[in-house]
């Protein structure tokens, strides 16, 4: 499939966080738990109105995988999935996000307002990689998707290999430069404080794996 432009407003939105000089890029973790676990709250409450689907709670999870020799940190749920309308919908238009209904005085230069003030969404990924991969089969359905972006410039969905019904998002955690490092989103230590800090409240587990292989 071609490349599909982000819609001018993302676009804008989207340059303006990847660009913002912030200090607290590891709020993009909070972020993506909060959406994977938004998601399992959708299969919850979908299971609790029809007799035909069981909910188990022990299904149900996040998990935080960091692979240090690939540089990649993949975040997947159990949840309701995205279908490639919803792929498109949901992480096509960043103005959509009911997190960035913020004011036009507020869209400083710099960002720290905005980044501070509300919840940035999922987005918020590019801050720490360079590359976002999705791959989603949604409730219902036999088809997996996978949407991917390195950014501003688009982003593509294709038909995908998944089994299970969820959501896998995977980061290409970006290059150390000489004044950023990066590589501490790798890390089992500090991806720990980072979910201990944010996503504390979070009402299921969380499990971490971490390879270097
Ligand atoms: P918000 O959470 O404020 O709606 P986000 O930018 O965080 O904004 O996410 C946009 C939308 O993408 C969500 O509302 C949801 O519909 C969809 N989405 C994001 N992550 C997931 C996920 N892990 N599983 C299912 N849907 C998701
Ligand atoms: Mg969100």
């Amino acid at each position: 499939m071609a490349k599909k432009e982000f819609k001018a407003e993302s676009k804008r939105l989207l340059e303006m966080m990847i660009n913002s000089i912030y200090t607290q890029r590891e709020i993009f973790l909070r972020e993506l738990i909060s959406n994977a676990s938004d998601a399992i709250d959708k299969i919850y409450y979908k299971a609790l109105a029809d007799e035909g689907l069981v909910f188990n709670k022990e299904d149900y999870y996040i998990k935080v995988a960091a692979d240090k020799a690939s540089r990649t940190l993949t975040i997947s749920d159990t949840g309701i999935g995205m279908n490639q309308e919803e792929l498109e919908n949901n992480l096509g238009i960043i103005a959509n996000s009911g997190s960035f209904a913020f004011k036009k005085d507020n869209e400083a230069k710099d960002g720290h307002n905005i980044i501070g003030q509300f919840g940035v969404g999922f987005y918020s990924a590019f801050m720490v990689a360079d590359d976002v991969t999705v791959v989603s089969k949604a409730l219902g359905s036999d088809q997996a998707f996978k949407w991917e972006s390195q950014g501003a410039d688009g982003y593509t969905i294709e038909p995908a290999e998944k089994d299970t019904v969820g959501t896998e998002i995977t980061l290409k955690i970006k290059a150390n430069t000489e004044e950023d490092n990066y590589d501490e989103f790798l890390e089992e230590y500090r991806l720990k404080s980072i979910i201990k800090k944010y996503s504390d409240f979070i009402r299921f587990p969380i499990k971490m794996e971490i390879t270097s292989s």
